[in-house]
């Protein structure tokens, strides 16, 4: 046995890479090694997956628990801030504004196994990665977010892979460049954005992108040509009236033609020409051809969870308790963010809320008490409308709004634009990640100590 915090485990390599690290006396985590080069750990806390949501959960429990106490599986070396892919696909911002080591982003104290989680035993407490390491935990976070399932749209990763083929996506960092590029390539003609037939984070990128594209084509005198639409497979434009008020007032007044519960199907690049179907009647296809395609893909969670069905509810997201946080059969499970099953906009800023009450549950449990902090469902969603307007929406459970600003936050604000392009990038990556930010509330209160 030796301490694990000597090694950074690279199971992405093709062997296990060892590498010292700031050498330690404590012996929280213990390392076995077998002769076929596979690990058994075990630690106190295990966070699988290194995003939002671990990441800030790592730093918030590194500092409360004892040195190596905390293991992270996550598989990527970098580390990205997606809310701000939206503005690279406008223009504004880059792909290497978004991203940075994910070391970076993990406390020094927290042990960082660069791997996939294969399968999760929450009856064995242990985690098995793809290079078959073990990892035993007393207490598990689940924070893996959302996978893009472009094969649920036929003819959809040909169409990305091909520089040439108009469809993009802002969603991932590989293509969100490529949608500044279709609409700098747009001449005017059909363009078209979707929103899927499932879950997605952050539900209002698809229309945001959708506006600034409208705003890009009415500054570069192509608008005059050309029809821009949003193909949405829900009901309504936004899922908080108050905002989807607002939003009707904007597609009227930009033009844009909005067609509800249509969904893309699949997609003809070599004739630039993609399906739609209606939910009420998925037999109901139309053929659009297309001179600019921006795609949000079908999402749903990693298979290490999907797949397991004493963590899933029937959707195959986590299943906790949308108050705690807490698994709905095992106390010693706790999820955030994007793959757990709460009713909430699955949002960066909904994470921020979550970590609070997951801390304070979580160090209850620990502790053999009950876990009674309450997350609200609080999300928001900055809706940029133009190149210098955002619509800034705020909201808890069932739809209610919860604003933080002394103006009314429906209408398109100058300054709501100002803090999703450069606020909140700071707040994430200097505050957040670090486990200091839990949300507005207490700005809020500053601005309106009674309370709205
Ligand atoms: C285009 C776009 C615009 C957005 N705009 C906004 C916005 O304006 N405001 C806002 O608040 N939010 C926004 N979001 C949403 C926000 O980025 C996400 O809600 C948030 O990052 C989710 O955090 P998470 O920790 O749940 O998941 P992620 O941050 O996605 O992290 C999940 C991690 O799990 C890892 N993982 C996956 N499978 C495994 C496995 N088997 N084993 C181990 N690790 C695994 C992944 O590598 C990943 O690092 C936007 C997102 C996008 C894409």
């Amino acid at each position: 046995m030796r301490p694990l915090s000597l090694y950074y485990l690279d199971a992405s390599a093709d062997g296990v890479k060892e590498r010292s690290l700031v050498p330690s006396s404590h012996l929280h985590a213990r390392l076995r090694r077998n002769a076929t080069m596979s690990h058994a750990f075990s630690c106190k806390l295990l966070i699988v997956g290194g995003g939002s949501g671990g990441c800030t959960m790592a730093a918030k429990f590194a500092r409360r628990l004892p040195k190596d106490s905390v293991i992270v599986v996550e598989p990527s070396a970098e580390h990205f801030y997606q809310p701000l892919f939206t503005l690279v696909g406008a223009g504004v911002k880059k792909v290497s504004d978004c991203v940075k080591a994910e070391r970076a982003c993990l406390p020094d104290k927290a042990i960082w196994i660069k791997d996939y989680a294969k399968f999760i035993d929450p009856d064995k407490m242990s985690v098995t990665t793809a290079k078959d390491h073990v990892i035993n935990y007393e207490y598990l976070i689940v924070a893996v977010g959302l996978k893009y399932d472009y094969d649920k749209v036929p003819g959809l990763k040909q169409a990305l892979d091909d520089e040439k083929s108009r469809v993009s996506t802002i969603y991932s960092p590989d293509y969100c460049g490529k949608t500044w590029s279709d609409l700098q390539n747009f001449k005017g003609g059909d363009a078209f954005f979707t929103y899927p037939n499932t879950p997605i984070k952050c539900p209002g990128a698809p229309q945001k992108i959708c506006y600034l594209a409208e705003s890009y084509f009415t500054k570069t005198d192509v608008r005059s040509k050309s029809n821009v639409t949003y193909n949405t497979s829900l009901p309504v434009i936004f899922g908080v009236k108050k905002y989807a008020d607002a939003l009707m007032k904007v597609v009227e007044k930009k033009n844009i033609n909005v067609n509800f519960k249509t969904v893309l199907k699949e997609i003809h690049p070599e004739n630039n020409e993609a399906v739609f179907y209606q939910v009420d009647d998925p037999t109901k296809t139309q053929a659009v051809k297309y001179d600019l395609l921006h795609v949000t893909p079908p999402m749903s969670t990693p298979e290490v969870l999907s797949s397991n069905s004493k963590l899933v509810d029937k959707t195959g997201f986590l299943n906790v308790d949308k108050y705690t946080l807490q698994h709905c059969t095992y106390p010693n499970i706790y999820g955030l963010g994007d793959c757990t099953n709460t009713p909430n906009s699955k949002t960066a800023a909904a994470i921020a809320k979550q970590c609070l009450v997951l801390q304070k549950n979580l160090l209850k449990t620990m502790k053999g008490k009950t876990a009674k902090a309450r997350y609200d469902g609080y999300g928001a969603c900055p809706l940029l409308t133009g190149h210098n307007k955002c619509i800034l929406a705020e909201f808890v459970y069932d739809g209610v709004p919860r604003e933080t600003m002394p103006f009314n936050q429906a209408n398109e604000s100058i300054l709501a634009y100002y803090m999703k392009k450069d606020l909140f990038p700071y707040i994430y990556w200097n505050l957040m990640l670090k486990g200091y930010y839990h949300g507005p509330e207490v700005i809020r209160k500053l601005i309106n100590p009674l309370g709205k």
